[in-house]
């Protein structure tokens, strides 16, 4: 290796030297986003609408709206819901269907949605808690309707759907008379 060279190389093992610690030093100043998970779990913002589990929706009474209409177990692509309920004889004499279990498998979930958009009565919805971490497959297995049911809860009403859009005025369209009279006056 000639002198030339030799320098030449030092040159080259500076500047890579330098250029590296360029890197280094802007990392010094960028904020840091390191989650320091689980000191943090007080200010954690996990957004609203993350899926993490499904829920009953109670009221301030304890009621839920589910009415065993099974439509929620029938859109589930994975067969991830079990619904068994009974006919139940209200105070009245009238009858109606009562949800025994309402049984939510998370292990099977693909959290697709599906059972929230098929339940007409606003019963269920996927709630953002996403600390789910549990030790067996068996625990995965939830019983949503974990309150007592009451017998003579009130019925629930069906979900509101969205207003349609208000109808665009069309212009008023000429009579075939009005038309033909028109045709005519041009001509003359
Ligand atoms: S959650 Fe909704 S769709 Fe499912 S059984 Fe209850 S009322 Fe029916
Ligand atoms: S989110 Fe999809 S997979 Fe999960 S329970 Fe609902 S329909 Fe089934």
């Amino acid at each position: 290796m000639s002198i030339k060279e030799y320098f030449v190389s030092i040159f080259k093992g500076f500047y890579s030297l330098i250029k590296g610690m360029e890197v280094t030093g802007k990392e010094l100043v960028t904020p840091k986003v390191t989650e320091q998970y689980p000191e943090n779990r007080a200010e954690l913002q996990i957004p609203e609408r993350f899926r993490a589990t499904l829920e009953f929706i109670y009221d301030e009474n304890g009621n839920h709206k589910c009415v065993a209409c099974g439509n929620c177990e029938r859109n589930c692509p994975n067969q991830t819901i079990k619904i068994t309920k009974h006919m139940a004889e209200l105070p009245d004499g009238k009858k109606k269907m009562k949800l025994d279990e309402y049984l939510y498998d998370l292990g099977s979930c693909t959290f697709c949605g599906l059972c929230v958009q098929a339940c007409a009565f606003n019963a269920i919805r996927f709630s953002n808690d996403f600390e789910q971490a549990v030790f067996t497959r068996e625990k995965l297995v939830k019983q949503l309707n974990y309150l007592p049911e009451k017998d003579d809860a009130p019925a629930p009403a069906l979900a509101a759907k969205p207003s349609a859009p208000a109808a665009v005025e069309k212009p008023a369209t000429p009579s075939a008379d009005e038309t033909n009279q028109e045709t005519k006056e041009n001509k003359e």
